[in-house]
């Protein structure tokens, strides 16, 4: 039988016509399909600015940059996330802090933030920047993050790689209410893919300005911008050290046709969320909770072995089920614990959710092609390993 993979992408026909139509196009790169790109996405989340970049890594960089994140300053994020959305703190200098996990969300705790401000506070190191992450693609409790940034004085970033699609208070994620910028990532695990591929949104005409910069060498053809007059149409400057982050027209393309998909793509992984909550519903496995205020876009299907009900330990279980080709995965490691972030002086015990979190998650194979017999083979191995 074939392997199950957690997660997978989803490519039409469609799809590859589109992407073919650009290769024979004059522009495999900066043309018009990029910009139409982006237009569907602010549309679709009902941000003013879009700005595709080549991964969400990217776009968390020159977010944290067009903040004005450097040198001495703090970025906070959560403990239970992919490491870039700490990384983008240290390529500009600023140092990093960790917010544990709320027990039932499993994104970055509010309270345990506000916690952490007081005692900031006191001691002048306020961040900068709090990276708030909707882990699985269940928003986190942007109303109160929202509240503590303006009473505390921090920016706040989105990362929503694992949310486009999803809604918070019946609002599209991306609409960037709560926030200061939004990403996304278009990898292929994700809920749409560019192959590699980021977007950032925001509502701020000065931030879209300064991230344009940055995605492209900190070079302008805007006159407006330069320091003298044109010197003639070959004519542009560079006025900021930027990169070369931009998507290609056949990214793009991909990324247009799978916006046509994404409504359908999120309701079947909600309709697979809906139907792994019943079928496990009497096994000792704590399922996704749900917030009454939000929408999931269901990126990942994350259950907690109830240890103490279970005779096999996490490992045992992990391992049984890729040994039957169920290639469940462990989203994610806690930041602090990797090397890079030991050197800094962490300490495991600061973080006393995230660590049982760590020691009793399982994500299980999530994504919009999986059919009803595969999940039901998952559900299948499960209630094997578990019962025994
Ligand atoms: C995937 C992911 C990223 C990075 O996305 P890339 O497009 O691969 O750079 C950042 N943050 C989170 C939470 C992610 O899951």
């Amino acid at each position: 039988m074939v392997n199950i993979p957690y997660g997978r992408q989803d490519i039409t026909e469609a799809d590859i016509d589109a992407v073919v139509a650009v290769l024979k196009s004059d522009f495999l790169t900066q043309g018009p399909t990029v910009p139409k790109f982006e237009q569907a996405v602010s549309n679709y989340c009902g941000a003013h600015y879009a700005l595709a970049l080549n991964s969400a890594t990217s776009a968390l960089h020159v977010a944290c940059l067009a903040l004005g994140l450097g040198p001495g300053d703090w970025l906070w994020t959560s403990t239970i996330t992919f490491v870039a959305s700490a990384n983008c703190g240290l390529y500009c200098g600023a140092k990093i802090d960790f917010v544990d996990i709320d027990p039932l969300s499993y994104n970055l705790c509010p309270v345990a933030l506000e916690r952490k401000l007081e005692k900031a506070k006191g001691e002048g190191r306020i961040p900068k920047i709090v990276v708030a992450v909707h882990l699985c693609g269940q928003p986190c409790d942007m109303v109160a993050i929202n509240g503590l940034a303006q009473r505390y004085g921090f920016k706040v970033i989105e990362d929503a790689s694992h949310a486009i699609g999803g809604r918070f208070q019946g609002e599209p994620i991306g609409n960037c209410r709560f926030s200061d910028v939004t990403i996304f990532s278009f990898h292929p695990v994700k809920i749409i893919t560019t192959a590699e591929g980021g977007m950032a949104v925001t509502n701020s005409a000065e931030l879209a300005k300064k991230m344009t910069l940055l995605r492209s060498h900190g070079i302008t053809r805007d006159p407006m911008q330069m320091t003298c007059e044109s010197e003639g149409p070959w004519f542009y400057q560079q006025i900021e050290l930027g990169f070369n982050y931009r998507l290609t027209d056949l990214q793009a393309a991909l990324g247009l046709s799978q916006m046509d998909r994404l409504q359908s793509y999120v309701s079947k992984r909600k309709q697979l969320a809906n139907r792994y909550d019943e079928l496990l519903s009497a096994l000792p496995v704590t399922t996704p909770w749900q917030s009454s205020d939000s929408y999931s876009s269901w990126h990942l299907y994350v259950i907690r072995i109830q240890l103490g009900k279970v005779k096999k330990s996490q490992r045992e279980i992990f391992d049984t089920l890729r040994a039957s080709g169920i290639e469940v995965n462990l989203h994610y490691i806690p930041l602090y614990k990797h090397p890079y972030y030991q050197r800094m002086g962490f300490n495991v015990s600061d973080f006393p959710q995230s660590q049982q979190y760590y020691s009793e998650a399982l994500s299980l194979p999530m994504y919009a092609t999986l059919s009803e017999s595969q999940q039901d083979r998952v559900v299948a191995e499960i209630k094997a390993v578990i019962q025994t």
